[in-house]
């Protein structure tokens, strides 16, 4: 039964919005920021299996490398999944499932944060695996469910095995499931339907602002920005998407690919002994929505 969140809403949307005005106004600039930078294809970031690993709190990466981070949130009343990457993808995320102890079959939403093959090609399977609602954002839900022929980036062929959408999101939405809310932010952009969601984490009881970063990537297939023939809103929706997301509390950034938010480098610091959690990085967050806006910013002046 597909159905909506709206009667899920509720004020925090507009109360996070206050709180946090304050919080990007000193946002640098792209010189003192740093880089998120791709990987080569034949570095182990790509190519190397990842275990499972904790981040904090009840969220978990379960991908197959660490470009592909899908995430397992965990709760008494079953998980939810962010993200199940390409088909092939699906049993390596079982097997990472299964090593921190838990069950597909106990994944309650599988919820896509944008609708690109390396995020949602898998959702067909994975529902198979765990009987899970598939969650996305609205102007996403025809793209996942004509497997990627509606994407405006295609040529309208077949990109993944289409599944069918059960829970459709709108800005502001939460998504609930034991003790964890998931609200959810519209970031259109890098797809019409780019949903960015944020969670509180607690650690040693302190409450930690938790983003998973839909993306504001703009590969080759997705131009031009201005007056894209199937997308002509594309700019326009960059712009209120950085606007929107310099209001967004950050203390932990995560998002849908690893050298995002440096995951090697974090992993690294941990594994030396770190004293404090290093994805716990509101200011890397910041470095990276700086750049992100600025190759954004780049694009157009190109276009110009
Ligand atoms: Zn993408």
């Amino acid at each position: 039964m597909r159905s909506s969140l709206k009667s899920q809403r509720n004020g925090a949307c507009a109360t996070l919005l206050a709180a946090a005005s304050v919080v990007l106004a000193s946002a640098l600039t792209p010189a003192q920021a740093q880089e998120p930078i791709s990987p080569p294809a034949d570095t182990p970031y790509r190519t190397e299996p990842a275990g499972p690993f904790h981040i904090i709190d009840n969220i978990y990466v379960v991908g197959e490398t660490l470009h592909l981070t899908n995430y397992l949130i965990t709760t008494d009343e079953g998980h939810i999944l962010i993200d199940a990457a390409y088909e092939e993808s699906v049993p390596k995320i079982q097997a990472n499932i299964e090593e921190l102890g838990f069950n597909v079959e106990d994944i309650r939403y599988l919820v896509g944060s944008h609708a690109h093959s390396d995020h949602v090609a898998g959702f067909a399977r994975m529902q198979e695996l765990s009987g899970a609602e598939i969650v996305a954002g609205r102007r996403d839900v025809d793209v996942i469910e004509s497997g990627g022929v509606t994407d405006f980036r295609s040529d309208g062929s077949l990109q993944w095995p289409p599944a069918m959408v059960d829970v459709i999101i709108d800005d502001g939405d939460e998504l609930r499931l034991g003790d964890t809310v998931l609200t959810a932010h519209a970031t259109p952009g890098h797809t019409k339907g780019c949903t960015t969601w944020t969670m509180t984490a607690e650690e040693n009881g302190v409450q930690y602002d938790v983003i998973l970063f839909c993306g504001a990537n703009i590969g080759d297939a997705a131009l031009p920005v201005i007056g894209h023939p199937k997308y002509p809103e594309m700019a326009s929706d960059f712009d209120t998407t950085f606007e929107k997301l310099k209001t967004i509390p950050v203390d932990v950034y995560l998002g849908g690919h690893g050298y995002w938010f440096w995951v090697e480098e974090k992993l690294a610091r941990r594994a030396a002994g770190a004293e404090t959690n290093p994805f716990i990085d509101p200011e890397g967050w910041q470095s990276a929505l700086a750049v992100f806006e600025q190759r954004y910013l780049d694009r157009l002046a190109d276009e110009r």
